[in-house]
């Protein structure tokens, strides 16, 4: 017996229909478009392909590369149960402190060799202090002597009053602070801070002038519900960039082992991403290799962006086998002198940070 020609894989449906339209007036999908999204009563590679309508739409075929610096690692005072670096972290994971600017410049110098537009330094820790300030400072300095193109973004946890503004008065472009899960579950992976504590930091970033970047991790036990919250609250704060983050399942941390994901599920949720911020950078993070396997190339048409190289405290794939993933998949890896987001999310006045007073070039 034939299907009929409305459940044929080929046919986008009405629900598709309506949220690529949506996407294209920057509107959000309803809670219930949103859940069916989630479900499987839509076919998966026709939810990819109504994502790629809009993520061609504003980004073509381009493929933005960042690349994190773990500046600090382990031994930190929070709980956050997803990370190996947490209070109590049996995991056996790199732990040292902070590593010299000249250091993290040398690493940032390799990365954008090899095509990294974006440049992410992290550190465990709770929040930073103001001699950790000062670090970053140096630091920023010493990676734009070397690569005055490349986009610094920093992650330090939670920032007190006055930090943000030292970070975008010493060059950094971005800052990045995710809001994990959502709020109502947000007791259930920390007990030392709060979801109202993270969206104060990403605030106070915002209003410093910093691109705000927030994201996501999944996999942690959450609902198609959660997932609906997050990515409203998400929306809420504007992000210009919004990483899409898969559990990684230490061994040692509370959410060791837990394996819930498959690649059908990422695709969705990265296809609901791309839907919530069409015109966003929505980059694919940690765990893309073991949840997505062998259907990486896949999220590329959802995705804009990706991270290159290693993570925080786990190995990625070779970056020669991403770029070559990149290339097969037929996407380009975006140049440092093109802009990333569509026009429509630009700040027309762009605060003058090269010349004189600076010790970049002049635009002559
Ligand atoms: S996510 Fe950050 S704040 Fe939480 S335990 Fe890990 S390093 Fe600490």
């Amino acid at each position: 017996m034939f299907k009929s020609v409305a459940m044929l894989p080929g046919m986008a449906s009405d629900l598709l229909n309506v949220l690529v339209d949506k996407a294209f007036r920057r509107e959000a999908p309803s809670r219930s478009e949103a859940l069916e999204l989630l479900s499987d009563s839509h076919d998966v590679l026709q939810v990819v392909a109504a994502g790629s309508r809009v993520r061609q739409a504003h980004f073509g075929k381009r493929v933005k590369l960042n690349t994190i610096v773990n500046m600090k690692s382990g031994l930190c005072p929070e709980d956050c149960g997803y990370c190996s670096q947490r209070l109590g972290s049996a995991s056996d994971v790199l732990k040292y402190s902070w590593i010299a600017p000249e250091k993290a410049a040398e690493v940032a110098r390799q990365a954008v060799e090899a095509g990294v537009k974006r440049v992410c330094l992290v550190a465990s820790g709770r929040g930073p202090g103001d001699r950790d300030i000062t670090r970053i400072e140096h630091t920023i300095a010493a990676i734009k002597q070397d690569s005055p193109l490349v986009e610094v973004c920093v992650c330090l946890g939670l920032l007190a009053d006055g930090q943000a503004e030292r970070l975008a008065a010493a060059g950094a472009h971005a800052y990045s602070h995710n809001l994990n899960t959502s709020e109502s579950r947000y007791a259930e992976i920390c007990s030392t801070h709060t979801f109202a504590d993270r969206t104060d930091t990403l605030r106070r970033a915002t209003a410093a002038g910093l691109s705000p970047c927030s994201g996501a991790i999944f996999g942690m036990g959450e609902t198609d519900d959660d997932i609906v919250d997050l990515a409203t609250d998400l929306r809420a704060l504007d992000p210009d960039s919004v990483p899409v983050n898969f559990l990684i399942p230490f061994e040692g941390t509370p959410l060791g082992g837990r394996w819930e994901l498959t690649p059908d599920r990422c695709l969705r949720i990265l296809a609901l991403m791309r839907f919530y911020f069409p015109d966003v950078e929505v980059r694919l993070a940690g765990g893309r290799e073991i949840h997505l396997r062998g259907l990486q190339p896949m999220a590329l048409h959802l995705a804009n962006s990706i991270f290159l190289g290693d993570y925080l405290t786990s190995e990625g794939q070779p970056g020669a086998d991403d770029r070559q993933m990149i290339a097969d998949a037929g996407f380009v890896i975006e140049g440092a002198d093109e802009q990333s987001l569509p026009e429509a999310r630009h700040d027309l006045v762009a605060i003058r940070r090269r010349g004189a007073g600076t010790n970049l070039p002049a635009n002559a």
